[in-house]
């Protein structure tokens, strides 16, 4: 169906201002208009009698217009007096147009909404919500909406135009009744209470979210979103990609391995060979606590890859990291005979090209890199699996470029993305329904737990004698300062300032300095001489947040830590605690804290655990941040909460496949109904 503008517009005439910000509030389709739901409600069924109406009350009157005049008192304003049979008040306007003092003359019958309180004039309604009706009026049966709105876009507007979508609106049943989840309204019951309650209904319980009404909605569009994802499932299933066994060189590597695999690598890497050994492409998320040990699990992943002729590439976030991956990977893999290349911003010129050429004929088994690696010009012979790390800091569409990377051969290549954020169980059976899902839930063997301490910045003395204890046991320190050197404005310490501060207070000590405006080459050169453990004190910017490997680190502070994200301050204290020493992860901020800041340092000092931290920034921030790639500007989820509806959730996880099944054409049709506008998204 095409969408309707509501109201109409004949032909091509300009849009009315309303009816632009309709547009503007994706009020397009009359579904769309129909699911528009009030924040709240007045009632406006029963008028008060002016007499009974007590101060500080707000209540509907109507009454004749006694008197009406312009006074001047300190500013122009409209003063109409109001009476009924049981009394008098004033209805003062700051603001009018002529019209309507011409309206308001005496004798006109009006109706005005509003709170009375004792004002100059007696008792008085300043701009109360009003209208001249004609004797005999009848009053409305049903609780008046106040939709979410803008300047340019007037109640009385939106009202009739959500009144007229809501009549034409397509709101037929479209699931049959039988498998709905017992004791919910249909859909047009629930609009139509929910946009017209009835006048004995308590508007709390609209308000709330809890009624029938509400509940219907959230699990419509809780299934429409498990029946979008079902159906992208089934279309990734239809498509073909290469076969990847392992095979001796994947026999070989497991014989040399540096370590044991713990039983948790050893499950998933059991999980990705199943997916490996399939013709359809594999979508999988590897999941697992910082320093849980993901690469080698994507080095065994690339091996299989390699095994069966094809190539692999492995993109990561930032340079750092990927330089990180590309020296473990090397380490492990060079030495059985495979070339690793090597695609960076920084990697410019000839080296670049020589890069690519190797690429494009094959003879480059593995591709390690940045955003560099999707790149137009990089082409690869034969490219079966692509593994992304951190993959929320990657958009939908650097995705689907490494997966057309294939499009030649009509094949897709496999997709392995690695998170050390955990997606919590409700985002995972929701926005992330049609991903599977491996989780490593168990840290290598020998690891000392961290224990993190927040301290005022007060502290600071006593912190710089502790780096100076790490530092003469031959111990490395990081130093993080949240520097946004762009913003000038914003009152944080300067990394510069922070790094000449420490060295003066530490002589003797080898300080160095990493921040995001450096040259990738300065950086690997820090980084260099940071690894080598020739620089003792490491101070930063958010550039180390991922991928350092320095196991002698045993100490981090974090300055101004109240700044950072949860999800960020996790990922930071994992830089530390990687080798058998005892770590210590000491967070200082800076009075007065917020309370979410307060509650960010607090879940940081109780537990290490990534899952755990991951429930906690749910519950302090809400599903937004979690959803990086599929992050969007408007949220996927209008009306459910996924921590409130969680038991909505599960019906309709329940529902979902038995609908796909049992009744495809109602599966597809609500699907339409409520995701139309946002199938191409859902589809990446
Ligand atoms: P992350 O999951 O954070 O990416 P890494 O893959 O960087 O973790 O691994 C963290 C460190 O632990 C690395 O130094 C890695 O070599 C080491 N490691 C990984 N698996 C094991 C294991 N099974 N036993 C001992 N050390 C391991
Ligand atoms: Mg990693």
């Amino acid at each position: 169906m095409p969408p309707t503008a509501a109201p109409k517009t004949p032909g091509n005439a300009p849009l009315s201002a309303p009816a632009r910000a309709m547009k503007k509030l994706g009020l397009l389709r009359d579904i769309d208009t129909a699911l528009h739901l009030p924040l709240r409600y007045v009632d406006e069924t029963r008028i008060t009698p002016i007499g009974t109406l007590r101060d500080g009350a707000t209540g509907l009157v109507q009454g004749t217009v006694v008197d009406s005049r312009v006074e001047q008192r300190g500013r122009r304003q409209l003063v109409v007096r109001l009476a009924d049979d049981s009394g008098e008040l004033v209805m003062r306007l700051l603001h009018f147009y002529p019209s309507q003092q011409k309206a308001l003359a005496a004798g006109a019958l009006v109706r005005a909404r509003g709170e009375v309180r004792a004002g100059f004039f007696g008792r008085e309604m300043v701009h109360p919500e009003f209208r001249v009706v004609a004797p005999g009026t009848p009053l409305p049966t049903t609780l008046t909406p106040v939709y979410p709105s803008s300047a340019a876009l007037p109640q009385a507007y939106l009202r009739k135009a959500v009144a007229s979508a809501l009549q034409r609106a397509p709101l037929e049943e479209l699931l049959p009744a039988a498998l709905l989840p017992p004791g919910l309204p249909s859909l047009r019951e629930a609009l139509q209470a929910l946009h017209h309650p009835a006048k004995d209904l308590d508007p709390a319980t609209l308000e709330d979210h809890s009624h029938p009404a509400w509940q219907r909605l959230k699990f419509d569009e809780l299934l429409a979103q498990q029946l979008s994802q079902a159906q992208a499932q089934a279309e990734r299933a239809k498509l073909a990609a290469p076969v990847l066994r392992p095979g001796p060189l994947t026999a070989k590597f497991e014989a040399a391995l540096p370590f044991a695999l713990t039983a948790a690598q050893r499950r998933v890497v059991a999980e990705i060979q199943a997916d490996l050994r399939r013709p359809q492409p594999m979508h999988r998320l590897l999941q697992g606590d910082v320093g849980s040990g993901k690469t080698i699990v994507a080095a065994l992943a690339a091996a299989a890859a390699i095994d069966a002729g094809w190539q692999c590439a492995l993109m990561a976030p930032t340079e750092i990291l990927a330089e990180q991956h590309f020296r473990k990977l090397v380490g492990w893999l060079q030495p059985l005979g495979l070339t690793v290349a090597w695609l960076t911003g920084s990697r410019k010129g000839k080296a670049r090209a020589a890069m690519v050429a190797q690429v494009a004929r094959g003879e480059a088994q593995l591709v390690v890199g940045t955003h560099a690696v999707i790149q137009d010009d990089v082409a690869f012979a034969k490219l079966g699996l692509a593994v992304v790390d951190e993959q929320h800091r990657f958009g939908v569409a650097q995705r689907l470029a490494l997966r057309r990377k294939l499009e030649a051969q009509s094949l897709e290549p496999h997709l392995l993305m690695m998170s050390a954020t955990p997606i919590p169980r409700t985002l995972a059976m929701s926005y992330f329904a049609d991903l599977d899902v491996s989780t490593i839930d168990e840290l290598p063997p020998g690891r000392t737990p961290i224990v993190t301490k927040v301290f005022e910045d007060g502290k600071r003395d006593a912190v710089i004698a502790r780096i100076a204890a790490e530092v003469a046991q031959g111990r490395q320190v990081y130093w993080v300062c949240p520097l946004v050197e762009e913003s000038e404005h914003i009152d944080l310490q300067n990394a510069t300032a922070t790094h000449a501060a420490l060295s003066a207070a530490l002589p003797g000590t080898v300080v160095g300095l990493l921040h995001g405006r450096m040259k990738a080459a300065e950086k690997a050169a820090v980084m260099a001489l940071f690894t080598r453990g020739d620089m003792k004190l490491l101070v930063a910017t958010t550039v180390i947040e991922v991928g350092v490997d320095v196991p002698n680190a045993s100490l981090m502070v974090v300055e101004h830590a109240e700044r950072f994200g949860l999800a960020q301050l996790h990922q930071l204290r994992g830089r530390v605690g990687r080798g058998a020493v005892a770590s210590v992860c000491v967070l200082l901020y800076t009075s007065p804290l917020s309370p979410t800041g307060k509650a960010r340092l607090k879940a940081m000092a109780e537990t290490n655990d990534g899952f755990e931290i991951a429930r906690r920034d749910l519950d302090i921030r809400g599903p937004g941040e979690f959803m990086g790639a599929r992050q969007s500007g408007d949220a996927l989820l209008r009306f459910a909460d996924l921590a409130e509806d969680a038991p909505l959730l599960e019906a309709a996880r329940t529902l979902a496949p038995r609908l796909l099944r049992e009744h495809p054409q109602a599966a597809a049709a609500h699907v339409e109904r409520w995701l139309a506008s946002k199938a191409e998204f859902l589809k990446a």
